[in-house]
């Protein structure tokens, strides 16, 4: 082989024995050992890796822990593929199982890009969106009874009031009148909350939140509830439209996902001691967390939710817009930023940032006061997060 050849000639692989943990498969294409594989493995008579738009070993398996978190005690056969983001994840479930003159039926306190998502974007391609309070079973049986509607798309507790919907009930209604049901996890993890325990057939995550952990990958998931649904509904969708993950962001994930049970552990008792202080406080009007006697979905929680009630929590300041401004820019320990589930304390103050382009009646009918502050509570030590925030409302 001339020397110019060799520097370009891919050497046979020189592993011996297996790496212990997973490798980041840093490939675009697998190579096939003779043309009959290939054919074999492209009628799916074989299986083997292609092109990694479509599969990768290192998102393949990452996928594959997740759809065991998701499924795990429940005795069911979950599939989960990953893509670049949660925002993917959505946008791939929808292109999948929406067509044009279908319409969705959902809450109105979505993660904010969802219901851009569905009202702006897929509302060009003819579908509608139709939102109801999740909560009321009556109408969400009355909305359901427009047979046009081919999935209930739910989020619980939802953003960033931390309301909880009754997913059995749900997806029993959404089943009954012969749509799908979806649910956005990301706020839980599955550590915290199992979705399929309570009948749903899909479930996202924003893996870029607590399955991660640690802030560094974009992310997201979707798990079906079997392979048929995935097959019928997904898995096109995705090779099609390119939402696959990199082999790389998926590596992050596997590996933050390792601490995930310390680290929910932590999250769920921070947050509950912390939503207990700042009940106390004078300068708290409300505290918004399903931990709380005081929450109004808490029976809800505790029947969906398990070993906690997860690390998000919001609260309102008495003294309204200028009280909660004040509070943020005296904010020194917790970070401001507008991410979630990461191990260190996150401070957002929506009514500025992640809602300041909603109308102020639209924020204050979905509970979103001018003096709420939503906070993503650590895994830090609670003292110095607590006192962070005494100091910062004096
Ligand atoms: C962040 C988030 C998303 C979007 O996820 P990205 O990874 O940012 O695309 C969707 N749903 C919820 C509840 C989220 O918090």
């Amino acid at each position: 082989m001339h020397i110019n050849s060799l520097t370009v000639k891919e050497l046979p692989d020189n592993r011996t024995t297996a790496p212990h943990v997973l490798p980041i498969y840093a490939t675009s294409s697998f190579a096939f050992d003779d043309i009959d594989q290939g054919i074999d493995i492209f009628r799916n008579i074989e299986s083997g890796h292609v092109y990694s738009r479509y599969a990768n070993p290192t998102v393949d398996t990452t996928a594959a822990k997740i759809a065991g978190l998701e499924t795990h005690g429940l005795g069911l056969q979950a599939h989960a593929v990953m893509t670049s983001s949660g925002m993917s994840a959505i946008s791939t479930l929808l292109l999948g199982v929406l067509k044009a003159g279908d319409k969705v039926l959902t809450q109105g306190n979505l993660y904010g890009g969802t219901t851009e998502l569905l009202t702006a974007v897929f509302g060009q391609f003819g579908v509608e969106t139709v939102m109801t309070d999740l909560r009321d079973l009556n109408k969400v049986e009355d909305a359901l009874r427009d047979e046009k509607i081919r999935l209930l798309y739910c989020e619980t507790p939802a953003n960033p009031t931390l309301a909880c919907v009754d997913i059995r009930a749900l997806a029993d209604t959404a089943h009954r009148h012969g749509a799908l049901c979806a649910i956005d996890n990301t706020f839980s993890s599955p550590l915290i909350q199992q979705p399929f325990a309570h009948g749903v057939d899909f479930i996202i995550h924003s893996t870029t939140k607590y399955l991660n952990g640690h802030g560094n990958s974009t992310a997201g998931v979707i798990v079906g509830a079997d392979k048929d649904l995935m097959r019928k509904y997904v898995w096109r969708a995705m090779k099609l439209a390119g939402t696959n993950c990199s082999p790389f962001e998926a590596w992050l994930t596997y590996n933050g996902m390792k601490t995930l049970a310390l680290r929910m552990k932590s999250h769920c008792a921070n947050a509950q001691a912390l939503a207990e202080f700042l009940e106390k406080h004078p300068a708290v009007g409300r505290v918004n967390y399903p931990g709380l006697t005081s929450h109004p979905d808490h029976e809800l929680a505790k029947r969906q939710m398990r070993g906690g009630f997860g690390g998000m929590l919001s609260f309102e300041l008495k003294g309204g817009l200028e009280a909660g401004i004040r509070c943020m820019n005296r904010i020194k320990f917790c970070t401001l930023a507008p991410t979630l589930g990461d191990v260190d304390t996150l401070i957002l103050h929506p009514a500025s940032s992640s809602h300041l382009n909603v109308p102020k009646e639209v924020r204050e009918q979905n509970g979103i006061t001018d003096g709420m502050i939503r906070v993503s509570v650590g895994i830090e030590d609670i003292s110095d997060i607590a006192s962070d925030l005494e100091q910062a409302m004096e």
